[in-house]
């Protein structure tokens, strides 16, 4: 465990980009299944140093006074994590105390948390025992590609005990251990993305407990090291927050997030704030979740923030991967319309992480589409 003492996770700070706002989305409280109440949870959101945080807890929403206990640099966004009988989904930007409807029907419940113009995200939707089961519906507007809780109980048992070990030493790098890339969901994204937009997004899950039976609970992972984990970065308009993004409300945050504008990082492998992703022409410039109509030609622009070790960078069109390669940089023409999206990833830490890349860093796509 000598390790867990020599390994030095980058420390996080709040992101100094001006339009950025990073955040954590899918935490549990003690209203439902979690741990901790939402002053502790806040307190572990200022110590990870999130600028928002989405609580969802099962199917009990905020009440206007546990709202009202954030600060206007850290908004918590008003959420639920409904359950269904085809699976979970998280319903962010809901009233205060909203009630959702008696019943168990996905369908109803999806129409529901969109009459009150709620973002509706399927929840771990390949998760090994409560996966989402109707893919019949498209009444929704965003899927987890990443659940932290989900990605560390697909472990095998060996990695597991691995990490638990290193846990006491260093709770963030038996965290980054246990990230792995969830093919099921990109490929799942794509297909989905073939047929219309549909906002892709990192969550933690964050329990902070784990039942080891009756009467005993062990409170794992913590709220500090898993809300430094899987984190996602808000790309806010110059007029967010009355003309300063570091004050963008809850509801504009969901806005932002709903349309796509936003990148999920795993920032406890290194902090990812002011990544880049944009195709770009003499015309203009697109980002994650914009449409880009391709009147002339036009280059895909990737920066990566500097610091970090070489990453590995992918680039897919349409689901297809269209290239691949160790850089810091990216500056390439663009071959025609279609859906572009990157993933990035970084070498393990340490000695028995074997330098095996994992996933860094997804964006939501680029909609470049023909004049
Ligand atoms: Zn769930
Ligand atoms: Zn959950």
């Amino acid at each position: 465990m000598l390790e867990g003492s020599l390994v030095k996770l980058p420390a996080l700070s709040k992101s100094g980009v001006p339009n950025e706002r990073v955040g954590v989305i899918h935490v549990h409280t003690r209203a439902s299944d979690g741990s901790g109440t939402v002053a502790e949870v806040m307190e572990a959101a200022e110590k990870a140093n999130l600028s928002f945080i989405a609580i969802t807890d099962h199917n009990v929403a905020l009440t206007p006074s546990e709202l009202a206990e954030d600060p206007p640099d850290l908004p918590i966004i008003s959420g639920v994590e409904i359950g269904t009988n085809a699976g979970h989904f998280l319903a962010l930007g809901i009233p205060p105390s909203w009630q959702q409807p008696k019943t168990k029907n996905d369908r109803e419940l999806l129409a529901a948390a969109r009459a009150v113009g709620a973002f509706r995200i399927l929840a771990h939707p390949f998760h090994p025992f409560t996966p989402w089961t109707d893919w019949k519906t498209s009444d929704f507007d965003g899927m987890e590609i990443w659940n932290e809780d989900a990605a560390w109980r697909q472990n095998s048992f060996f990695d597991l005990m691995d990490a638990l070990l290193l846990y006491g030493e260093n709770d963030q790098l038996a965290l980054v251990r246990l990230a792995s890339t969830p093919d099921d969901n990109f490929a799942k994204w794509d297909e989905l993305l073939q047929q219309r937009r549909v906002a892709g997004i990192c969550a933690a899950d964050t329990h902070a407990r784990i039942r080891l039976g009756i009467g005993k609970d062990w409170k794992f992972p913590g709220y500090v090291p898993s809300l430094k984990v899987a984190r996602e970065h808000v790309l806010l308009p110059p007029d967010a927050g009355g003309g300063n993004p570091a004050l963008a409300s809850a509801s504009e945050l969901v806005q932002a997030l709903k349309e796509g504008h936003s990148y999920c990082g795993l920032d406890s492998l290194y902090p990812a704030d002011g990544f880049s992703f944009r195709v770009s022409n003499a015309q203009g410039s697109a980002g994650p979740g914009d449409t880009f109509h391709l009147a002339m030609p036009a280059r895909l622009q990737i920066s990566t923030p500097t610091g970090s070790s070489l990453p590995l960078i992918k680039i897919f069109r349409d689901g297809r991967e269209i290239d691949e390669q160790e850089a810091r940089t990216i500056d390439e023409p663009i071959a025609g319309p279609g859906r572009y999206r990157t993933e990035l990833f970084l070498p393990q830490p340490g000695l028995s992480g074997f330098r095996r890349w994992t996933l860094w860093v997804f964006t939501n796509p680029v909609y470049v589409t023909a004049k």
